[in-house]
């Protein structure tokens, strides 16, 4: 891992200098104030320490990407049953899409685009109070990237809870086929702060580790899942991790990743490390459009692509 460094470097200094840096997410005005110029990478190996490029100690909006942490949280409360109530097929449709909703009597596609992501909300709500429920994700974050110093960014889950008629729609649409079982406001409410937590590159690329060997985060020695159960979420994030942009993303990076609308990527190199990148600037579907651009390089010089 020691030439790393001078290759993210590089990898810094070239997505810096170009000039398409795509569109900051604007829906919320704490997401629009944030500069297109920011950019990190970090990458955790399965040992020694994280290299690092860019604003990677600077905190952002986890935003989508906390949907992998909390499917791997409700997996881990109620096992295969999380199945029952969510699918996982690729949508092809926008992140907050409500069409495929009533063609699948209320019943999302996968745990990653936004209906799925509240109904996995939904069961980590089972038997909670919803400041208990975030307390529980937020302290999960913690535990999975070894560092009590994460926090939820309150100026964030109140904007997105002024801006949230869409994902109050996909609630209110899902609850009436009783796929989701508590008040949609309650559930909107636990949603908003997950998607609220800040981050910068290290913790994520740490967050990610037991996804890359396993199960098992080579940090603290804790069995987060089994090793099947890592696989799958993997599978999940190849074929769902980027919306309808995740055949292109597959393509170009051949990474299991997952992305948010505040511009991070979280990509697993299975057996080898994790990578987060940060570029707020976002492509067509509401990914990195920088992130994306980095990762591909990354992949041509390292030659981690899981297809070979
Ligand atoms: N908070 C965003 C929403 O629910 C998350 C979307 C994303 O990151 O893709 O609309």
């Amino acid at each position: 891992m020691d030439s790393l460094k001078p290759l993210l470097d590089e990898i810094v200094a070239d997505l810096r200098a170009r000039t398409d840096k795509g569109r900051v997410a604007d829906y919320i005005p704490q997401l629009a104030k944030v500069s297109a110029d920011k950019f990190a990478i970090a990458v955790a190996p399965l040992s020694g320490p994280v290299v690092t490029a860019g604003d990677a100690d600077e905190p952002f909006s986890i935003q989508s990407i906390s949907k992998l942490f909390t499917l791997t949280l409700a997996l881990g409360q109620i096992g295969d049953r999380v199945w029952d109530r969510v699918g996982r097929e690729p949508s092809g449709n926008a992140f907050n899409s409500i069409v495929q909703l009533e063609h699948e009597q209320g019943r999302p596609r996968n745990p990653f685009v936004n209906a799925g992501a509240i109904a996995v909300t939904d069961i980590i709500l089972g038997g909670h109070r919803p400041k208990e429920a975030i307390g529980e994700i937020l302290r999960f974050v913690r535990f999975l990237a070894n560092d009590d110093a994460i926090n939820i960014d309150r100026l964030v889950a109140q904007s997105e809870q002024a801006h949230g008629d869409r994902n109050m729609a996909l609630a209110h649409f899902m609850r009436s086929f009783g796929v989701i079982q508590h008040p949609p406001a309650e559930v909107l409410g636990v949603y908003f702060h997950q998607c609220a937590i800040a981050m910068n590159c290290r913790q994520l690329a740490q967050a990610g580790l037991f996804l890359a060997a396993n199960g098992r985060n080579p940090l603290t020695g804790f069995n987060v899942v089994s090793s099947p159960r890592a696989r799958r979420i993997n599978a999940l994030m190849m074929t769902c991790g980027h919306y309808d942009g995740a055949g292109d993303f597959a393509f170009r990076v051949g990474l299991p990743g997952k992305s948010g609308v505040g511009g991070g990527i979280l990509a697993i190199v299975p057996n080898r490390a994790v990578v987060a990148v940060w570029a707020p600037g976002l492509d067509a579907n509401g990914n990195s459009l920088l992130g994306t651009a980095a990762l591909e390089l990354l992949v041509q010089r390292t030659g981690w692509s899981v297809f070979g």
